[in-house]
């Protein structure tokens, strides 16, 4: 199970902290390591960091993209180190380790960190379906990259270790990452072509319907409907991808 969970970094500057991501996930049994646009990798630093861990930093995946590192993954969980003004659903670093493991066992799922700096964008929280937010002192919120790996790995592994006790929901055929976004790219096509949209309206408009359906998780039967839908009110025009 734990073999389905992606650690994604997104442009990370200091190889040391991609080093002790490695580590950490090392440490809690989690394998994948995808890096997007990381600034110096590979790199000496990342290797002494990983301390043996190394064989996790020679298999991990480069990408130019997030929306590449997500490919195929039916649920993505996005870290925050400070409460959003968005309202994306936020969970407890254990509800999301439940939730984590919980979809693993039917297919890819990742866990998305931010930058050093900046943390997340706006635009790439929007990929996500929910939020992690590691308790802190809320004067001092922002942990180090390497030790929120820790924190969020810890949770993930034991709650692997809970073993599957109560039923979960029967599983559902999720629609992947890219599908949502090519839904929403469509959506967004759709409300403009039939004059919906007000352009002084339009982003935050498109970024509460984003939230709705992120949370909705549909599965790939129901964006096949929604596209059809959006294509009708097109007059018929396929924007199939
Ligand atoms: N100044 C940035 C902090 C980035 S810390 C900001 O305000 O967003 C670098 C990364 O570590 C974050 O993007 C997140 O992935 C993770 N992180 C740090 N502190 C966290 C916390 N309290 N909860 C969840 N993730 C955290």
């Amino acid at each position: 199970m734990l073999n389905h969970i992606r650690i994604v970094l997104v442009d990370t500057s200091h190889p040391g902290n991609i080093g002790a991501a490695a580590r950490a996930m090392k440490n809690m049994c989690l394998q994948q390591l995808h890096l997007v646009t990381p600034h110096h990798y590979p790199s000496e630093e990342a290797t002494s960091r990983a301390s043996g861990a190394d064989d996790l930093l020679a298999r991990a995946v480069v990408h130019s993209s997030l929306d590449e590192a997500l490919e195929g993954c039916r649920l993505v969980v996005g870290t925050s180190a400070r409460p959003r003004t968005v309202s994306w659903p936020v969970l407890s670093p254990r509800e999301a380790a439940a939730k984590l493991v919980e979809e693993a066992a039917m297919g890819e799922v990742a866990l998305v960190f931010g930058r050093e700096k900046s943390g997340l964008s706006n635009s790439e929280l929007d990929r996500c379906n929910f939020l992690v937010h590691i308790p802190t002192n809320e004067a001092y919120s922002s942990l180090n990259l390497g030790a929120a790996v820790q924190v969020l790995g810890y949770e993930v592994y034991l709650a692997s270790k809970q073993g599957d006790k109560a039923p979960g929901e029967a599983p559902r055929n999720l629609a992947t990452a890219e599908m949502l976004q090519g839904f929403h790219e469509h959506l967004a096509q759709a409300l403009d072509d039939v004059g919906f949209t007000d352009p002084r309206q339009s982003e935050k408009l498109l970024r509460r319907l984003r939230s709705l359906f992120q949370r909705a998780r549909p599965d790939k039967d129901e964006i096949n409907i929604l596209r059809g839908i959006l294509s009708a009110m097109q007059g018929g025009k396929s924007m199939r991808r």
